[in-house]
């Protein structure tokens, strides 16, 4: 497809995606305009919610529409300057996340064994007793730091206070930091001051006269403003340099695109930063002003090359220096993208990501359009009616203890809780708490994750689905969903800064219960005094106040108070949060950690013989596991496909849409999915969309489509700074008929890049 056909197309599909542009309403319970009295199909004569979205993280503000009762229909808030009318169709699909036959509807008590999912429906009250007394219990025998509690998103919050509040250090907002951010945060924090990752990534793309986007895959992750910040850039004739071993739907849109060998990203940064200084094609002024450390860097890459980086990487030196040049000659109005998920490799994941921040730097794009941009505030109240105080008490070995980053975010390392309940070292553990988060699609290694569940006195989860993790868990909650619930004040201060709440558009259905009532009511049976408010409702009244507002008063305003963002500064007044005020292109304080001040590449191994690095990614009309088992969205996607290169398709007799399954390292296998034999990916890796293959049969549509990677993840390492574990460190091979058929080598491997031993 031509550039200028994609982006007709990409402004109507990535939105197709998304594109609910249909008519939104303006008052909190106003009916909408009907057209015709009496019963009508579809939306017409709906009453009108204003919401917050949750089918992804991101948070769309929107419209529910009510009709009788019912949830008709879901579009984005015509008021919100993030999104306006559109959603994306997961956040279309949020209708049938509500009505989904497979939700839990009641409290449930386990009769089978772990992991069987058998259940039986008990009261709220059996329920809320019995997570209390094993909370009690076990607090009681082992000590606080014995309670775990695996948590994300906006409805896990509350009882993550519960739990801290109980005393322990082992609560672990535990996909979003320790499986997804963690390195990039850190690296971004140390060397801008501030947070550039999650749904704050600070990317002014819309404005950017050139964009870099090293393994990011925006379209195929769809998060509706963050696209169309992008499209926005494309359109107004940005360029596009995508660094990806893999023809993803950015890379088909590139100038230039750079087919990397897999482990070698921070090989081509480098050899760029030293290219940039070498050319001198940074930014004097900025860097003279506004940086710390270029001595220190210009001495520690000098080193780097484009010819040595060509042979590391396995790219040109022609398209690598045509693709800094682009992105050089933009500047400062670039947008090197920090990137999100970025728990890659273990050693090395910080590095590479302060590699970025060192460009930004160099290229002055900081608080400029097309840059990085900084955050405007929305302020609002500290709620009167007051959280549960955290009591952690430091245990004499701490979970954090050998990463020294890890404590400047909240919890622990998710694969330190694992191996202290699997080993009772340096502490047991011996209860979890799971909620928001499906525990054995996100974390590496599930079976080690199964085998510490088998160690437990006792585990809970709040789950609106029967996932995996729910079919481990001695009492399962039903959580109600986003659109039955409200939760705590949504700010962003993004370039679009706003304010929205979440409120529900129905009363829970079943026996489902809102995260606030759930963690009130343990508060109450474990006599801690926490959430003294009787509802949400007046806790979010005292966050209002401070910014002036009352619920009434938002809703009559349409759902949405926007602000003026404030995200560019002039040079004369710049100011970043960090202690000098500058970018620290080397961060001294590495030193005294034992890290690098300037990156140095480490080399991740190579697969072995005969196997390809598995590496993964997501598909637009899906939330990673979340959202398998939704109708509609399952219609559009039911299945993962297994990308395996053309060539080693064809040496291994592979053809496009074969049934295979997949092998890794440890003699793990997947289950059976169809092959996409495609040029569109390197021969030493093979892709999977992640959050497929589900194995809980009580997730009835979802239940044994298309393969897993989460369950071929059994080798990983953390990383060093921050514990955060590693999701590209294992390695497949193809079965096919019972076969197990090596990969063969069809790129030559260079001397400094070690290979992975396999364990005997
Ligand atoms: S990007 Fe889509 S799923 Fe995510 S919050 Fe927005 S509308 Fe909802």
């Amino acid at each position: 497809m031509k550039r200028r056909e994609f982006l007709k197309f990409s402004t109507a599909s990535c939105m197709a995606l998304a594109a609910m542009e249909l008519g939104g309403g303006k008052a909190f319970f106003r009916p909408a305009k009907a057209m015709a009295s009496g019963e009508l199909p579809g939306s017409l004569g709906a009453k009108e919610v204003y919401s917050v979205c949750e089918m992804c993280f991101w948070r769309c503000p929107i419209v529910a529409k009510v009709k009788g009762g019912k949830l008709v229909k879901i579009e984005g808030n015509p008021k919100s300057p993030a999104n306006g009318k559109r959603v994306c169709a997961r956040g279309n699909s949020g209708v049938q996340l509500l009505y989904d036959p497979d939700r839990v509807k009641y409290p449930m008590k386990r009769t089978g064994a772990r992991g069987e999912g058998k259940w039986a429906r008990i009261s709220w009250d059996e329920a809320l007793d019995e997570v209390a007394y094993n909370m009690k219990k076990v607090r009681k025998k082992y000590g606080p730091h014995a309670l775990a509690y695996f948590d994300h998103g906006a409805s896990a919050e509350f009882m993550r206070g519960l739990f801290m509040h109980m005393g322990t250090e082992n609560y672990s907002n535990e996909p979003a930091f320790f499986q997804c951010v963690g390195p990039v945060a850190e690296a971004f924090i140390s060397s801008m001051g501030y947070l550039v990752s999650g749904t704050r990534q600070y990317t002014d793309m819309g404005h950017a006269k050139a964009i870099l986007l090293v393994g990011s895959h925006i379209g195929e992750n769809v998060h509706v403003s963050h696209v169309r910040e992008y499209i926005q850039g494309l359109a107004n004739g940005a360029k596009l340099v995508v660094v990806d071993p893999r023809f993803s739907a950015p890379a088909n849109k590139a100038d230039v695109w750079l087919p990397i060998r897999p482990g070698t990203d921070t090989a081509l940064l480098l050899a760029w930063i030293n290219y940039v200084i070498q050319h001198k094609l940074y930014d004097k002024d900025f860097v003279a002003n506004h940086c710390e450390g270029f001595e220190a860097v210009k001495e520690g890459v000098k080193d780097y090359t484009l010819e040595w980086a060509a042979r590391i990487c396995d790219l040109k030196v022609a398209d690598m220096e045509a693709a800094i040049r682009m992105l050089a000659k933009a500047a400062p109005n670039v947008t090197i993208h920090p990137g999100r998920h970025s728990t890659w490799y273990g050693r090395g994941d910080v590095q590479r990501h302060r590699a970025l921040a060192i460009l930004n730097g160099l290229l002055g794009a900081v608080a400029v359009p097309g840059g990085l941009y900084l955050p405007t505030p929305v302020k609002t109240g500290k709620s009167e009616c007051p959280e549960c105080e955290a009591e952690v008490e430091e245990p004499d070995t701490s979970l954090k203890d050998d990463f020294p980053y890890a404590g400047n975010f909240p919890g622990n390392p998710t694969a330190k809780i694992i191996e202290a309940t699997l080993t009772g070292e340096p502490y047991p553990i011996k209860l979890w708490g799971v909620n928001g988060v499906n525990i054995l699609q996100t974390i590496p290694n599930p079976y080690d994750t199964m085998e510490a569940i088998k160690k437990l006195d006792f585990i809970f989860t709040e789950s609106m689905m029967a996932d995996e993790a729910a079919m481990w868990a001695d009492i399962v909650l039903p959580g109600a969903t986003y659109l039955e619930r409200y939760d705590s004040l949504h700010t962003y201060d993004g370039i679009t800064p706003y304010l929205a709440v979440r409120q529900p558009a129905v009363e829970p259905l079943f026996e489902s219960k809102s995260s606030y009532w759930i963690a009130r009511e343990l508060a109450k049976r474990l006599g801690v005094d926490c959430y003294p408010c009787e509802h949400e409702v007046e806790y979010i009244e005292e966050e209002l106040k401070g910014a002036g507002l009352t619920l009434e008063k938002l809703n009559r305003m349409g759902g949405i108070v926007s602000y003026k963002a404030n995200p560019y500064r002039s040079r004369k007044e710049l100011k970043l949060p960090t202690e000098s005020g500058k970018v620290n292109l080397a961060v001294a304080h590495y030193e005294d950690d034992d890290f690098d001040p300037v990156p140095k590449f480490e080399p991740t191994p190579a697969p072995p013989k005969g196997y390809a690095r598995l590496i993964y990614g997501r598909v637009p009309v899906h939330t990673f596991s979340r959202t398998m088992n939704n109708l509609w969205l399952h219609n559009e996607w039911p299945e993962n496909h297994a990308w395996v290169n053309d060539e080693v398709a064809a040496k291994l007799g592979i053809a496009d849409g074969d049934t295979i399954v997949l092998e890794n390292q440890d003699g793990k296998r997947s289950l059976e999915v169809k092959a996409k034999v495609t040029p569109g990916i390197r021969p030493d890796a093979i892709y999977l969309p992640h959050g497929f293959g589900s194995r809980s049969k009580r997730l009835t549509r979802a239940y044994g489509k298309g393969a897993s990677d989460q369950f071929l993840i059994t080798h990983y390492e953390n990383c060093p700074f921050t514990g955060a574990s590693s999701h590209r460190t294992s390695f497949v091979r193809i079965v096919k008929g019972g076969k197990a058929l090596d990969i063969p080598e069809l790129r030559p491997l260079p001397r400094e890049i070690p290979r992975f031993k396999k364990s005997a």
